[in-house]
């Protein structure tokens, strides 16, 4: 990467040489990549890191006495050290490898849930929670009877708080929302809606899976009791994500899943259970993924930012200048505090025919509910289409966007 780190001064094309994948080709076109909300691409330096364990450290951790168990172990548990200080964690112990944010979010559901909660309990979420952050808690209560209360979401796509506020009463017991929405972009005021839950003696469930590509996180400044994200949207690997949880809280519920590397000592009669973080990573867990994660971290942090967001933002005002000058088009998600994700519709036009005609340029654009259906039904649509932007997009890239949306008007009316 080279990069000068000063702002206006970010130099996209080293940058995007970092990334091998934005050089491909689609049909003979340059890939035009707007689809980051759903994953990100991948730096050399990650590709890299996974290909070096494979080649030179692979083993099995945490039971081996031999020289390259040992390596694997230190890396794994480097990797874990990364997470801390990306999250600033107070202790490493408090990350607990998931396979990703639905994976972290079942794991509260079920452990946390199915410890502390009973029938008539209330569990807060909101309009624009993802199907991750929506149907666990479902799953939990149709078991034992627990209700869910939904926060509204205004026309401008940002969170309703006085309704946050009186939705958070005496019979709540958890609050569970998006940091960030994957499909209107809004951050949510997450500090404010934190520190108000607490004064309840509520605590907090932050679904940062968008927030963690996007925003410096820090889970101490934001006391969230739990907080969730998945390496594929920051840079890593597929298949590995994040849990933090509180020490006091992950210390005090039961494992997730039961299996080796969990436990203590097993007979038939009994199973004592380790402490944190092994009790919630039952099995060989996604090694490489970890390794992978910890790189993409390292890259981003490296990079900065601040730097990443300048970036960002000015491909999200420059995109939403240029899209709304289209007729027809209609932008969900004007929040003043959003990322660079922007849902619209082209009025008579179905999202999937628009999707086709703009991959046949190379353009890479995500089409329908993006897991969020409860979100478009508030609207009264069933979808819309979706571009999202990286640090790694430009502002030629957004031209492109625009010429294939005047040509997908120009054929489909
Ligand atoms: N929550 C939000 C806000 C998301 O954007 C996503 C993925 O798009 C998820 C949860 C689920 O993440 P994953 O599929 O990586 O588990």
């Amino acid at each position: 990467m080279i990069l000068n780190k000063q702002a206006g001064d970010f130099d996209v094309q080293a940058v995007r040489r970092d990334f091998p994948i934005l050089g491909t080709t689609v049909g003979g076109k340059p890939l035009v990549y707007l689809d980051n909300a759903a994953t990100s691409q991948k730096p050399r330096a990650v590709i890299e890191r996974l290909e070096r364990y494979y080649r030179e450290e692979n083993a099995n951790i945490h039971r081996g006495v031999h020289f390259l168990s040992q390596e694997a172990t230190t890396a794994y548990e480097q990797a874990r050290e990364t997470v801390a200080r990306f999250l600033n964690a107070r202790e490493s112990r408090e990350c607990i490898f998931t396979r990703g944010t639905t994976e972290a979010i079942n794991l509260v559901a079920s452990s946390w849930g199915g410890q502390n909660l009973q029938a008539g309990d209330e569990i807060v979420l909101t309009t624009m929670e993802h199907h991750a952050n929506i149907v666990p808690w479902q799953l939990l209560r149709d078991q034992i009877g627990i209700e869910l209360k939904i926060v509204p979401v205004q026309d401008s796509g940002e969170l309703d708080v006085d309704a946050f506020k009186s939705l958070v009463g005496d019979k709540a017991r958890l609050v569970a929302l998006c940091h960030v929405s994957n499909a209107l972009g809004t951050i949510n005021p997450a500090k404010e809606l934190i520190a108000f839950a607490h004064e309840r003696g509520v605590p907090v469930l932050l679904d940062g899976a968008q927030a963690a590509a996007h925003l410096p996180i820090d889970v101490q400044a934001l006391d969230c009791d739990f907080f969730t994200f998945s390496g594929h949207k920051v840079c890593g690997p597929t298949g590995i994500g994040v849990l933090y949880g509180k020490a006091d809280i992950l210390g005090s519920i039961p494992p997730y899943q039961g299996g080796g590397d969990m436990i203590d000592r097993v007979t038939f009669e009994k199973t004592t259970f380790r402490g944190l973080p092994e009790r919630f990573e039952a099995g060989t867990p996604h090694i490489s993924g970890a390794i992978g994660l910890a790189a993409a971290l390292d890259y981003v942090t490296e990079m900065g930012h601040g730097v990443m967001q300048a970036q960002e933002q000015d491909l999200l005002a420059y995109a939403t200048e240029r899209l709304s000058a289209l007729p027809g088009l209609r932008i969900y998600g004007t929040a003043p505090e959003k990322v660079s994700v922007i849902s619209f519709i082209m009025e008579g036009i179905h999202p999937n025919d628009a999707g086709e005609i703009l991959d046949a340029d190379g353009v890479a654009v995500r089409t329908g509910h993006h897991c969020t259906m409860p979100l478009w039904a508030r609207f009264g649509l069933t979808g819309s289409i979706r571009a999202s932007f990286a640090f790694y997009n430009t502002r030629e890239e957004v031209d492109i966007l625009v010429a294939g949306l005047e040509k997908v008007r120009k054929l489909l009316g």
